[in-house]
This record gives C-alpha cells, structure tokens and sequence, in this order.
C-alpha cells in the first residue's frame, strides 16, 4: 500500500512521475518526496518554489525547505538559502543529522557547499519581470504579499513509512532574512509513521500560530479520521484567529493517515491538490470551503488545460 499528497496543481506532474516509481517499488518515500519536490523546484514556470521563484523585497530569492522522516522523527529544514539548485536535497542531506538538522543563510550555504550541492542563480528572468510589475503596482493600491503558495507533500510506501517534506519561496516581496511555516517542524510539516502526515500552505505568520501540521497529526493520533483531522484544526486555527486577531490569513492543509487516506482543509476559495494511490491514478482536486465544511472535486479537463495556458502566458511588464 503506497500514497502520496501533495499541494496545489503544481504537484500533478511530478507526482505522476514518482507514482509509477513507488509503485514499482523503484522508490521508498524518502525518495519519492525528493524526487518530486526537485522536479517542481526545477520548472521554471511555478512561480512560488525553487527556480523561477519570487524574490524578497531586494529581489534576491531566499528559499525554504524541510523534509521529515516518521519512522524515527528525524527532519532537516534549511531557512533563507541562496543560489542553490534543489533546497529540498539539502534539508533531506541534514534530516540525516542528529544535531545541526536546521541551517539559515549562510550556514545552510555553507553545508551545501562543503556536501558537494549544485549552485545556481535562481532568480529567473520571468522573477524579475514579476518583481518590477509588483514594485509598480504597489504604488496604487496592491499588497506586497499576494502571490505565494509552498509545495507540501506527504508520502506513505510499502513499507508502511511516511514522510513529509516542503520548499517554497515563501512570500513574495517578504523581507529579507523571513522565514514562513515550510521549514518549521510542526508548522509547515510533520510526519509520523504510525499515524500519519500533514502539511500547509497559506500565511506562514498565522499557520505557526496554530502548529497545524503537528495539530493534525496529533487529532489522529486521538482517533479521528484524517478528514475530521484537518477540518477541525483548519476551523480551530481559523476562527481563533478571527475571534483574538480579528483577521485571518490563507490556510491550507493536506493530509495522509497511515492507511494512505486522505484530508484536507482550507479556508480560501482556490486552493487545489493533488492525490495518487496504489487505487487511484494522479489526480488534482479542487477544494471549497461553504459554513466551515470543505468539499472537493475532480479537476475538470478545461481547467486543466488553462491552469498550464496561464501560468506559461507571455509576461510582459
Ligand atoms: N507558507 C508559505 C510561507 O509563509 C507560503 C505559502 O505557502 O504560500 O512562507
């Protein structure tokens, strides 16, 4: 029995490829969360993850990333690093550490180095025509931050481990030296093989508020459902905030049980993920969210093919 989760129609591809992989058993989940995390941290057009990414507010992109074993808790997380090529292999390489696992800037710079990980400018030519459109707009009326959205997934194999891993951008025009949920255990991932594993996208700065991938492993571990799970950490973490903040930023999460079913929530009206199983082909869902229940569906065709029609369309400033 083999599942795999991940965030947003930018996962589709990448996981259709590992999918034949675990099905196989060519790949374990370490592998497979790897695998397919690079493939999105490599195309050019995800505007949010890797390559490609959206810089902070000096145009220089900054990228998180973190991975997490269940099996025995062990994670790495990189924060904040530069001019490397796949975030996520450096956060794997350090989950393989007992101490050091989490590195920021420099240091985490400096291990990928020393580890022999490939560099590359990763601020894109279509990155800066974003920046200079965003600086230009700021000047009316658009927030800084609207454009963002991490890869999250969660993986269980055949031999019953599960893992979760992130990378991201995090917020476009964030200041620099931010860090955002994706590379805070509990936060952004967590994992644990005999329960399962979850992870968020949305505002950083309020999914910390609530540890909600640590919530909803916990809910499961108390004996709800994976879909009970997230739905009422999302709810808790929504409304909470609403009621002591008086504001909310966007949540999302996805989650797996350790029988590779899935859940998921979200409090934002576009939010998209994509699923495959040892049952079930690779495929993206479209979430909504009506009075605090959230309901899914198939993608359709159409959508489909305008998702990729829109994200690759010629950007001009
Ligand atoms: N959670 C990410 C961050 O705050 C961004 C996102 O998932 O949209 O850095």
């Amino acid at each position: 029995m083999w599942a795999i989760i991940g965030t947003w129609r930018m996962s589709y591809e990448a996981i259709q490829n590992v999918s034949k992989k675990l099905k196989n058993n060519e790949i374990g989940a370490d592998e497979a969360a790897v695998l397919a995390i690079a493939e999105i941290e490599d195309f050019p057009y995800f505007k949010s993850v890797g390559y490609g990414g959206l810089p902070n507010e000096e145009m220089v992109v900054e990228l998180d990333a973190a991975f997490m074993n269940g099996n025995d808790y062990s994670f790495g997380a990189v924060m904040a690093i530069k001019d490397y090529k796949n975030p996520i292999k450096v956060a794997y390489e350090l989950s393989k550490q007992y101490t050091n696992c989490v590195l920021v800037g420099e240091g985490a710079e400096k291990f990928a180095h020393k580890n022999g990980f490939e560099r590359k400018n990763m601020l894109s030519d279509r990155a800066i025509i974003h920046y200079k459109k965003r600086v230009k707009e700021m000047e009316t009326e658009l927030k800084p931050y609207i454009g963002h959205d991490t890869v999250g997934m969660c993986v269980l194999d055949n031999n019953q481990k599960i893992v979760s891993a992130t990378s991201t951008s995090g917020l476009f025009m964030k200041k620099s030296g931010r860090v955002g949920d994706s590379a805070i255990i509990g936060s952004g991932f967590y994992a644990d093989s005999e329960v399962g594993a979850c992870t968020a996208t949305g505002l950083g700065e309020d999914l910390m508020k609530g540890c909600i991938s640590y919530e909803v492993v916990s809910l499961m571990r108390q004996g709800k459902t994976v879909q009970e799970s997230c739905e009422i950490a999302l709810n808790k973490l929504n409304d909470k905030l609403l009621e002591k903040a008086k504001k909310v930023g966007d949540l999302s999460i996805v989650a797996i049980d350790k029988n590779g079913n899935f859940g998921c929530a979200t409090n934002i009206d576009n939010f998209s993920f994509v699923y495959a199983s040892d049952k079930e082909e690779a495929k993206v869902y479209l979430v909504e969210k009506e009075n605090n229940k959230t309901t899914f569906k198939l993608a359709s065709q159409e959508w489909l093919d305008d998702y990729l029609k829109t994200r690759m369309a010629k950007l001009e400033l």
